[in-house]
């Protein structure tokens, strides 16, 4: 079966994923079914997204009610949903009454929003982090770093600058008053999920304050539990010693699996810089959408989905820890988002392998596995993946073992 559509999709659908490593055609909770019926363990979650898992009763619901009540308006009529899901996520974030919140459909747009809120501010100049990823649109992909995908599309917008994640000194030396944003991940995922230094994010407030910039953090990955916090940047270490972003960007987690981004302005002037007319998208706030991430939030608070994070995360990395593999040399990350760090480049045979033996994960980088399962994993689905995982990374080890 799973041949059959392989090669039916080599033959219709554009080949700017590479080839699919199985035909997925259900998911309930954390386990899904290919086209052959065999089973895997989903720990990668659409990338950081279905927070609830598969099929997760609440997230049906609340989508079929919401799509047999009222689909979609446009932007030209507004609906409850979209105001509570704008007022919750206010909420979440500490905004006060002056935040405003911009809807759209994915990361890329989250930050092309952020983006334009930031040319509003009348400068030009925008600082990124080196290894940080925003997106694959025009405006997204010049914030992106990662040489291979922004080659091919040069010229970009101009007047981005990426300096070395981490480093006070280098952002102080690129921060003035000609500098419209900063943007950074509090925890770069796409670069092989790296926390910011403890501090980095609170520096990255002051400098930026002070240059009266803005500071955009790019949460699309990190946002709504993924970490252990509602939001990373909530997080001891990551936290901007009280104050808060200007913008925070959100997607992939927020709609559990639906569709649904958000570009979340918590100060002024960022909120209002974007009036009207100056931006849109047909699709923003779409009622369905909004739905589904109103019950993905009410999910993650009603079954203690951050706590669930926190403990399931820590018995995970700790499991991996205890394995004293040769092949690994640690575990970072936060929360529900790790990477198993690998003592040789062999990511890429490592998740093959432990897609044969029924685990999905992603090797992220060439030495690194990443892990972001739902957040509704349970303690013994850790551990069924923590008790295969030797035999996974035996295979995956080079003949020659580790240097
Ligand atoms: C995935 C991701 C994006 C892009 O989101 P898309 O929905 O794929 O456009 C942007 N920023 C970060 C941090 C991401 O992880």
């Amino acid at each position: 079966m799973s041949e059959q559509w392989l090669e039916r999709y080599a033959n219709a659908v554009m080949g700017t994923y590479g080839t699919p490593q199985r035909v997925l055609v259900r998911g309930e909770g954390c386990y899904v079914w290919d086209a052959d019926g065999r089973r895997y363990l989903d720990l990668l979650a659409g990338i950081a997204t279905n927070l609830l898992g598969h099929a997760h009763p609440a997230l049906v619901d609340a989508v079929g009610s919401q799509l047999s009540t009222m689909g979609h308006v446009s932007n030209f009529f507004a609906s409850p949903v979209q105001v509570e899901l704008a007022e919750r996520l206010v909420a979440l974030l500490h905004g006060g009454g002056g935040a405003r919140v911009f809807f759209c459909n994915s990361g890329a747009e989250a930050n092309e929003a952020a983006f334009k809120i930031a040319r509003r501010t009348g400068r030009s100049r925008v600082v990124a982090a080196e290894g940080g990823f925003h997106g694959r649109t025009m405006g997204a992909l010049s914030l992106t770093h990662k040489p291979a995908i922004r080659e091919p599309f040069v010229p970009l917008v101009p007047g981005v600058d990426h300096v070395p994640f981490g480093d006070v000194a280098a952002l102080e030396a690129a921060v003035d008053e000609t500098t419209a944003a900063v943007i950074l991940e509090p925890v770069q995922g796409e670069a092989g999920v790296r926390p910011a230094p403890d501090g980095y994010l609170a520096a990255a407030r002051r400098l930026t304050s002070d240059a009266g910039a803005l500071l955009v953090l790019d949460e699309v990955q990190t946002g709504i539990g993924r970490t252990g916090a509602w939001f990373a940047h909530q997080l001891p270490g990551l936290g901007l010693d009280g104050s808060l972003p200007d913008v925070v960007t959100l997607a992939k987690g927020l709609g559990g699996g639906i569709p649904v981004g958000a570009a979340v302005a918590l100060t002024e002037p960022a909120a209002t810089l974007l009036g009207a007319g100056a931006h849109g998208t047909t699709f923003g706030g779409n009622p369905v959408a909004a739905a589904a991430a109103l019950a993905t939030l009410d999910a993650v608070e009603h079954h203690d989905l951050i706590a669930a994070a926190v403990d399931v995360g820590a018995l995970l990395r700790q499991g991996i820890e205890a394995l004293g593999h040769p092949l690994v040399t640690g575990v970072r990350g936060a929360g529900l988002l790790l990477a198993v760090q690998l003592a040789e480049p062999v990511a890429a045979k490592t998740a093959h392998e432990a897609l044969d033996a029924g685990f999905i994960v992603n090797p992220v980088a060439p030495d690194a596995v990443r892990l972001a399962p739902p957040l509704v994993l349970s303690a013994d689905q850790a551990r069924e993946f923590t008790a295969a995982l030797p035999g996974i990374l035996d295979v995956a080890t080079p003949p020659g073992g580790t240097q």
